[in-house]
Order: C-alpha cells, then sequence, then structure tokens
C-alpha cells in the first residue's frame, strides 16, 4: 500500500528516538491519531504492594499501519507532531 504520510516513520522523514513503549489503543476516532494506554505496575514501598497505574498517549496512527481500537501497538517516541502528539504508531502487534 502507498503511504504518503510524511510523518511516517518508515515511509517519511520522520525521525524516532527515545522510548519505545506498548499499549492498547482505547481510542481512534482522531484523524491520524489514536490514543494509546499503558497499565503500570508501580512498587510502593509503604504497602508492600504494587499498584495499577495507567496513562495515556496520544500517537500519531499513520495510514499504512491504521491501528484499530483493541489493537496492541508498539509507539516511539518522536519530535512533537502536535500539540499533544510526540509518539507514533510503529507496529501494530
Ligand atoms: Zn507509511
Amino acid at each position: 500500500m502507498e503511504c504518503k504520510d510524511k510523518n511516517c516513520p518508515i515511509h517519511g522523514n520522520l525521525k524516532i528516538r527515545g522510548r519505545i513503549l506498548e499499549g492498547v489503543v482505547i481510542s481512534d476516532k482522531m484523524r491520524n491519531s489514536v490514543v494509546v494506554k499503558r497499565e503500570l505496575l508501580e512498587y510502593i514501598p509503604k504497602y508492600e504492594r504494587y499498584a495499577k497505574k495507567s496513562s495515556k498517549i496520544t500517537a500519531h496512527n499513520p495510514p499504512c499501519l491504521n491501528a484499530k481500537l483493541g489493537d496492541n501497538v508498539k509507539i516511539a517516541e518522536c519530535r512533537p507532531i502536535s500539540k499533544t502528539k510526540s509518539f507514533v504508531v510503529i507496529e501494530v502487534i
């Protein structure tokens, strides 16, 4: 499939750098963007237990990958694409 997205990490000129994270797509309603939720386990020494934490990250969704709601995806840090986007989907797992 042809991909003309200049913000695509594979076909465009977007360079990825920094962290690579995994998460689940919880919203695919925006054009070329998805919201990815990550579940984290954080150890709380005071209670000697793990607490579940989650974070939401808006990521760019290139048309050639086209991640859908519920997909497990790998996202990578890149330069800020918009005010809230500085991650891009690099793989649908
Ligand atoms: Zn592409």
